[in-house]
């Protein structure tokens, strides 16, 4: 029998580690966290020094005594969670519920290799309690927020809704975001490009150019009838060349993914949203069956915010860069990245464990999903320790001039062109990172890349094949993504690695928020609680203030600050609101000029978890209630029915008001056909 228990908080993580440590340890799940704050319950003890009141997690009861039980006759015990404040606080509390007093030893390691979880038991230590501290401090704070405030939700709007302390800061960006976009009004602009060519040169020549300027000014044209008096005055003008600019241009290759990055790129290169993105690398973090007997870890810790990579990694990066692609491929000395200030923990980025399993070699054995992912995590990683692309960027001024000046005196239109040539690949060879956002950036290289610029003189007489006049209209900011709301997020100093996804996906939940093609949209009941939220408590959902509790909680953490200081700083004033809130806070009545067909009152709009509803004014003593149509027409022929919005666990569809006589539903809304 194995002298050793070690207990990790999943099954697929236990049969990894449990190859790597053969048969001398036994290793156990714990099946996620044991106990937590009671659920009905407020479960804090604002009077003592905010202390949490945990009790066991219902059905977890066996999984207590299944531990207890494997616990008998060991000599060592070993609590072997994920390396961060969760995975800490989760062992803190499996040794307090059943080992008490007894010697139950931490070991955290990032990757689950042989080397990483031996380096681990060698230094296995005691639990970190300014790790645990923090952690318990965040749970109670959100637990503080959720508990008091839900309840002023169901005052004023419905039962059942329910309000989070970092979420609302999230929806309330997003809410936010949505108003700019309604109070956008588009402006019309023109832009002039002309497509030249070097008449003496047989062949090809031709390339692009934008007007820049006339008579030193900036263009701005506004109207179609400026545009085209420009057009006019510019046919019969002389183009030529007045100055070549070159400069050598360096593209540095991106950090390794650190888990905002790796959720950012895997949005933008898949759509996948940030939980997939978490669910797929917690996969390959802990272990996949690749054709051996037991599951392979494959990448690093996916709960990271540092970009450090050990150094045997690197080593191991630059030799297969070598080998891959060219010892010219590799820089004179590693590429180094720096963490941002509030950086947790001691963790490394999120990378491949092995170089020499390459998405190639391990396809067979991952599904889609994670292939694609690993692929992401892999190459990125190689691309972050490879030489920066160089590129030879071309600008070149063209003046349009003469023979014969304007007559209101304008004379001198200034156009640019500009090209750019890939002179050496570097990192992109590996990797070639797209920003969603930055897509309208991406296309402008894009085009200078194909904007092919013969060579030049300088005073060289061009020729003028076409002469272009475009019309554009300014754009409103674009609503998030995940990944655009998780770079905010991250820029904010809100999230942190172990709260972006979930923050996400609890406002989609909670039907808050909608994920329409990908972007998030406010719904009319996430507009109603944010605008509640930031009436009654403008300080606790603001952004600087969630900023400033993260780093106080980082603080913590680091020992520098009690838990017991930052609960009492923060409750003392979010007491007064909540008072103030609860005094002056009444339930709004939406009525309509519909009339109950069963009493004759009027009906009112009423809200609840899934949406609004007509109800009679004379509730309860009338309990008629009608659903709200779209008033878009039934999709069925000759149904008179119309679509109602509905709601299901798998999001909003809309179905008809005939139901169950009609059962036609639609993701979308459609249009009204007439
Ligand atoms: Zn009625
Ligand atoms: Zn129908």
């Amino acid at each position: 029998m194995s002298k050793n228990l070690v207990i990790v908080e999943s099954p697929t993580k236990a049969k990894t580690i449990s190859k790597i440590l053969g048969d001398d340890f036994r290793v156990v799940s714990s099946m996620g966290h044991i106990i937590d704050l009671p659920a009905k319950k407020l479960g804090v003890d604002v009077e003592d020094k905010f202390k949490p009141v945990y009790v066991v997690i219902p059905g977890r009861k066996k999984i207590l005594a299944q531990l207890k039980k494997e616990a008998k006759g060991k000599e060592n015990i070993y609590i072997a969670t994920d390396p961060d404040r969760e995975g800490e606080a989760i062992g803190w509390q499996i040794k307090e519920k059943l080992f008490k007093g007894k010697n139950v030893l931490r070991v955290s390691f990032h990757e689950i290799t042989p080397h990483a979880v031996a380096e681990a038991f060698k230094n296995a230590r005691e639990f970190d309690v300014k790790m645990i501290e923090a952690q318990v401090g965040r749970r109670v704070l959100d637990r503080m927020v959720g508990y008091f405030l839900s309840p002023l939700l169901w005052k004023k709007i419905a039962r059942g809704l329910s309000a989070g302390r970092v979420q609302s800061v999230g929806l309330r960006l997003i809410v936010e975001r949505e108003r700019q976009i309604q109070k956008f009004t588009a402006n019309e602009y023109w832009e002039i490009s002309v497509e030249l060519f070097k008449p003496k040169v047989s062949g090809q020549s031709n390339f692009c150019a934008k007007l820049d300027k006339i008579d030193n000014q900036k263009v701005e044209i506004s109207r179609n009838q400026d545009a085209q008096s420009i057009c006019d005055q510019l046919k019969g003008k002389e183009f030529r060349v007045l100055e070549i600019k070159k400069t050598e241009k360096k593209r540095y290759p991106p950090a390794p993914f650190i888990t905002s990055t790796l959720q950012q790129e895997a949005f933008n290169k898949f759509r996948f949203n940030a939980s997939k993105t978490m669910l797929i690398a917690q996969q390959l973090y802990e272990g996949i069956d690749i054709g051996e007997d037991n599951p392979v870890g494959l990448i690093t810790y996916m709960r990271t915010d540092s970009p450090n990579v050990a150094a045997e990694a690197i080593q191991e990066a630059r030799e297969h860069i070598g080998r891959s692609f060219g010892k010219n491929f590799i820089p004179d000395k590693p590429n180094v990245y720096k963490a941002k200030k509030s950086a947790q923990e001691a963790h490394e980025a999120i990378r491949p464990s092995y170089i020499c399993r390459s998405p190639e070699a391990i396809k067979d054995f991952l599904n889609h999903d994670q292939i694609r992912l690993y692929e992401l995590v892999y190459n990125r990683f190689l691309a972050s320790q490879m030489k920066p692309a160089e590129f030879l960027a071309t600008a070149v001024d063209i003046l349009a001039d003469k023979p014969s000046p304007c007559p209101q005196g304008l004379g001198k239109y200034l156009f640019v062109a500009s090209g750019s040539r890939l002179v050496f690949e570097g990192f992109l060879a590996a990797y070639n990172k797209i920003q969603a956002e930055e897509k309208e950036d991406f296309d402008e290289e894009k085009e200078k890349a194909k904007n092919v610029i013969p060579p030049l003189e300088q005073g060289e007489l061009l020729g003028l094949k076409t002469l272009t006049p475009s019309q554009h209209f300014t754009k409103p900011p674009p609503r998030f993504s995940d990944s655009s709301l998780i770079k905010a997020l991250e820029e904010e100093g809100i999230g942190r690695p172990s709260t972006y996804a979930p923050i996400i996906y609890t406002i989609i939940l909670r039907d808050y928020v909608r994920r329409i093609k990908g972007y998030l949209n406010p719904s009319e009941l996430g507009i109603k609680v944010n605008d509640m939220l930031v009436e009654y408590f403008p300080k606790i959902i603001d952004v600087k203030f969630t900023a400033a509790v993260e780093e106080k909680l980082d603080e913590v953490a680091e020992g520098t600050l009690s838990r017991v200081k930052i609960l009492e700083d923060f409750y003392l004033p979010f007491k007064e609101s909540l008072d103030f809130a609860q005094a002056n806070i009444v339930k709004e009545i939406i009525t309509t000029d519909q009339l109950c067909d069963k009493c004759g009152k009027p009906l009112i709009v009423k809200w609840g978890r899934r949406g609004k509803f007509l109800s009679c004014s004379a509730f309860p003593e009338c309990k008629n209630s009608k659903s709200i149509t779209s008033g878009v027409k039934c999709g069925v022929e000759n149904c008179p029915g119309e679509l109602i919005e509905r709601h299901s666990k798998r999001g909003v569809f809309y179905g008809c008001s005939n139901f169950p006589k009609c059962t036609f539903t639609s993701r979308d809304l459609p249009e009204n056909k007439e």
